[in-house]
């Protein structure tokens, strides 16, 4: 029997051991919910859209023991395990609310006897590979508009949040979708990779670029629909107007939250020379404040490091700035165990020849390098081969609309960072992926849009 170890990253605790997945049960559950599609796809969409309502009930009711799970398989603070599911339910208020208005048949012509129409079909059976650090978040983006719009899920959540995967499912099914029809399937990399030789007729990821080039070359000859949902290494630029105490605060939150394990955690920060030392004392002084340990305490901050190699990927890019030359200013080491730990991490005196400047941290390790002009700045946010999100801070709103214009990402940001919302489209530039989710627009990406010709006799 295949089996997945689920430990707890934050004391290296056993909790528990899961029936997992197979090429055999993958292609008899993709089997079955190919054959479960259309009669889910000819429901009324009040049907659809009630199964989630109840859904969101059921996530309401259950919330606190959702969050401890979450908090114990992957090692996120309590509270913002609890944050998460708070902040999923206004998600799916939003798909709920625009799946009718966005997939309603449209007529765009009609004159002559000449009827023109664009209906929105839904895809099929679609494919979502998920990962670990806002499993209910980056789940819920695919899973809830693609079975909203009549499309049947295969869902293969991270090996490191198989359990709330599997809670998922559990809430999906209590509130009426049929188990053939959202399917979570159990495992890690061979299983995902399983599902991408099934018939499948969109494939989303979320996860790491090395994966994701893995994906598209799996299934890139196929034509079928593919969305890559990529890491980033987004930077913000402080200039000389912003207020530094307050720049500082925000900029470190969006640095650290969920221990800097999130795919628009702010990963550079370029500072103009002017306020450039006055931040970075505000910036160690805010870090310094935060709290390490149990990730179920409420007054928590740093959690753990789910994934124990990460450990390494800090360790060499520490390394790596402090022989370039960096000026550590706190951190720079791993915590003692049992489980994984790193202390919340700060360099100033960095540049692009560093790692640490040039690829994804996804830990708590941030580097703070002076500039002395706007253009500098977009230069060298621009410097990279991702581009998630981007942020200016300032006084002037003209000043940074101007900035962020030229630069390459998908999310742009003035005076805030590490922010998503349910209307906004979420994508990204370069590296950071292809495809998008949330908005109108990441409901519409779960539904194919056929051209009605229409001549009365
Ligand atoms: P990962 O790439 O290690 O794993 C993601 C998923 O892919 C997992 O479910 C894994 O089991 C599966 N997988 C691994 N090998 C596979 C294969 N050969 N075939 C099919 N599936 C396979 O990523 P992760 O560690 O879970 O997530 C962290 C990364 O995700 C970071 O880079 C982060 O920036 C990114 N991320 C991006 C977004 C976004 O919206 N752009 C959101 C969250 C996370």
């Amino acid at each position: 029997m295949n089996t997945l170890l689920i430990t707890n990253p934050a004391n290296g605790e056993r909790i528990a051991e899961l029936h997992a997945d197979d090429a055999a049960s993958v292609a008899a559950k993709a089997a079955r919910a190919r054959a479960a599609q259309p009669a889910w796809a000819a429901r009324a969409l009040d049907e659809r859209k009630a199964c989630i309502d109840r859904f969101r009930q059921f996530v309401v009711r259950d919330l606190e023991s959702l969050a401890a799970t979450m908090t114990r398989e992957t090692g996120k603070p309590i509270r913002m395990s609890r944050n998460e599911l708070n902040g999923l339910l206004a998600r799916l208020d939003f798909f709920v609310g625009m799946v009718e208005p966005v997939t309603a048949v449209e007529t765009v012509y009609d004159e002559g006897g000449m009827l023109e129409r664009i209906e929105h079909v839904p895809l099929g059976v679609v494919g979502n590979i998920s990962a670990w650090n806002y499993p209910w978040f980056v789940g819920c983006n695919v899973i809830v508009p693609a079975l909203l719009t009549g499309n049947a899920v295969l869902y293969k959540p991270s090996e490191f949040a198989t359990m709330t995967g599997l809670e998922i499912a559990r809430l999906l099914h209590e509130a009426g979708v049929p188990p053939e029809v959202f399917v979570c399937l159990v495992g890690a990399g061979p299983v995902g990779a399983a599902l991408l030789e099934q018939k499948l007729d969109g494939v989303f990821f979320t996860g790491s670029y090395a994966t994701g080039k893995r994906i598209a070359g799996a299934v890139g000859s196929r034509f079928l629909k593919l969305q890559l949902e990529l890491g980033g290494k987004d930077p913000t630029y402080v200039c000389d107007d912003a207020d530094p105490q307050a720049a500082a605060e925000s900029l470190a939150d969006g640095a650290m939250y969920n221990t800097g394990q999130s795919c628009c955690s702010v990963e550079r920060i370029y500072v103009h020379e002017k306020i450039h030392d006055a931040f970075v004392e505000a910036f160690v002084r805010t870090v310094k404040a935060y709290k390490a340990g149990d990730p179920m305490a409420e007054d928590t901050y740093i959690g753990a490091i789910t994934r124990g190699p990460q450990l390494d990927v800090l360790d060499a890019q520490v390394a790596d700035a402090k022989a370039k030359g960096a000026k550590l200013l706190c951190g720079g080491h791993r915590l003692p165990g049992p489980g994984n730990w790193y202390a919340p991490t700060v360099f100033s005196h960095v540049d692009h020849r560093m790692e640490l400047m040039r690829e994804e941290s996804f830990g708590p390790i941030i580097g703070i390098q002076k500039v002395g002009a706007d253009d500098e700045a977009v230069t060298l946010m621009n410097d990279t081969r991702y581009g998630l999100t981007a942020g200016v801070y300032t006084r002037d709103g003209e000043r940074a609309q101007r900035i962020l214009a030229r630069v390459n990402a998908g999310s742009l940001y003035w005076n805030c960072c590490d922010r998503v919302s349910p209307r906004l489209p979420w994508s990204g530039y370069g590296d950071s992926g292809v495809g998008l989710t949330l908005s109108t627009y990441g409901i519409q990406a779960f539904t194919r849009p056929r051209a009605w010709h229409l001549r009365a006799p």
